[in-house]
């Protein structure tokens, strides 16, 4: 099914899929990592999580009309999806203070933003993937201005719809991070990954994190907390 490793991140390999032009492999690694990569962890079984998790949620939301580049889940770790020319823009959506937010404005974490706040970092590890405003974007990537207002549109969209999924399993979404790509036809759509290491996610009742931080903070069993966010999907009606 895939052929040649394009490229090797963090959290996945990319690979071409074989006889079929314009589709990648996205097969997701056991690694786990934070602080820009200073902490890291490998988790046996990680990998299949974040897949099926990820999977999960980009199919719902391209049930939902949303443009994504997810086609299909292959494997346990892998799925195949629309080749796309990421744009190098992190798109954060918050709808509670929580994480650098808290210390980089002394914002007291847990406090609602309404409406939700929009940030944009520049996705550059050498660099820390600093904040960016929206003239910078339009510098450093090749997006036009009103190209820059539909990527912001449709991630406050998506935060909309992922809302409305996540509190049907009782979870509160209170921030996330969304990528861009740009397909061979010049369209934007929805791509990378959505999964436990891109959101934080936190028990409506009990504000238990099922999220990423359970391994930046040494809280909990990363492992056992991401099969508990997948059970809970897999149990939606
Ligand atoms: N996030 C991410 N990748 C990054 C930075 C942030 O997926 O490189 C996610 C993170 O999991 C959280 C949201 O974006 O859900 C906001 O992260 P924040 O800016 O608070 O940074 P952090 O506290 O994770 O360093």
């Amino acid at each position: 099914m895939k052929t040649d490793l394009l490229y090797e991140g963090k959290a996945k390999r990319v690979y071409q899929a074989k006889d079929k032009t314009g589709q990648l492999v996205l097969d997701y690694k056991n690694d786990a990592t934070a602080f820009n990569g200073e902490k890291k962890e490998v988790f046996i079984g990680k990998g299949r999580l974040n897949n099926e998790i990820s999977a999960y949620i980009f199919k719902a939301l391209n049930e939902q009309g949303v443009q994504t580049h997810f086609i299909e889940k292959l494997s346990e770790t892998e799925q195949l999806v629309h080749q796309t020319e990421i744009i190098p823009l992190e798109v954060v959506v918050r709808n509670v203070a929580a994480g650098s937010i808290t210390r980089r404005l002394e914002i007291e974490a847990d406090t609602p933003f309404t409406p939700p706040l929009v940030e944009l970092f520049y996705k550059d590890d050498k660099l820390g993937d600093p904040l960016i405003n929206d003239e910078h974007a339009l510098f450093l990537s090749d997006v036009t201005r009103s190209e820059l207002q539909e990527i912001k549109a449709k991630a406050l969209e998506i935060n909309q719809q992922l809302t409305t999924l996540f509190e049907t399993v009782d979870l509160k979404l209170v921030d996330f991070k969304l990528e861009f790509g740009r397909l061979a036809s010049g369209c934007i759509v929805l791509s990378d990954e959505i999964s436990p290491d891109t959101c934080r996610l936190w028990d409506i009742t009990t504000n238990e994190n099922l999220d990423k931080d359970v391994f930046r903070q040494g809280t909990g069993d990363l492992l056992e907390v991401y099969q508990k966010l997948l059970n809970r999907l897999e149990a939606r009606t």
